[in-house]
């Protein structure tokens, strides 16, 4: 019996995969100050986490 090579096109599977990873990581603004963290992280900009001071950030 004939049967198709394959389901999908290398295209229409390629188009659906080019959708994998378009979102970033989950974020919020720092509530210290408002800069964009990664939810459960101290903050990157000064260093606050959990409205407590994390790490010493020396600017
Ligand atoms: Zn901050």
């Amino acid at each position: 019996m004939a049967n198709p090579k394959r389901k999908f096109s290398k295209s229409r599977t390629r188009k659906r995969r080019s959708q994998y990873k378009i979102k970033t990581v989950k974020g919020v603004t720092c509530p210290n100050c408002g800069s964009p963290m990664i939810y459960h992280h101290v903050c990157p900009e000064c260093g606050y986490y959990r409205g407590k001071l994390a790490i010493e950030r020396n600017e």
